[in-house]
């Protein structure tokens, strides 16, 4: 099984979104092993997004995602990772396709709702800066054995 970081950000939490994008996760058969709310610090962001920390748009996306608590999740499943970005939908809403979280929820590539890692490798990345080993519960979901064929 895969894993995979994915994050509610304030704007999300704040419009009520939780249950929905967890709902729609937990529905799609993926599995949920940690999660928690919180207000990022300044240097948790800049590990995160260090890609970015050169970009333009780097200031105004600390300041939106330190803006209110974030719900911080870790998602188990095969090839989760390209999964959940498919689920998420394009970075600017106004490009994601309906269906996904950003095309039916975001408005302002600003405002997108939610993040998830890109990759096998920032997935392993990020779910080191937010979580520790304890804090993930690996479990059996009941309906694994109609989910998968093999
Ligand atoms: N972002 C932004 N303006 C841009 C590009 C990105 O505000 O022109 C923000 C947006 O919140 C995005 C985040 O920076 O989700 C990280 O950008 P990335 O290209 O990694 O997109 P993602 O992986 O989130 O789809
Ligand atoms: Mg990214």
């Amino acid at each position: 099984m895969d894993r995979t970081f994915v994050m509610i950000k304030p704007d999300g939490v704040q419009r009520g979104l939780v249950g929905e994008i967890v709902s729609r996760l937990e529905s799609k058969g993926l599995k949920l092993i940690a999660a928690r709310f919180e207000i990022l610090s300044e240097k948790r962001i800049n590990e995160q997004y260090r890609e970015h920390l050169k970009k333009p748009f780097f200031p105004s996306l600390k300041k939106y995602i330190m803006g209110g608590p974030c719900f911080l999740m870790v998602w188990e499943g095969r090839d989760v990772v390209s999964i959940v970005r498919k689920v998420i939908g394009a970075t600017n809403p106004q490009e994601a396709s309906p269906g996904t979280i950003r095309g039916d929820f975001g408005n302002d590539i600003g405002r997108n709702v939610i993040h998830a890692s890109d990759s096998h490798e920032s997935a392993a990345h990020e779910i080191a800066i937010h979580f520790k080993p304890a804090e993930l519960f690996p479990y059996t979901r009941i309906d694994e054995s109609v989910i998968y064929e093999y």
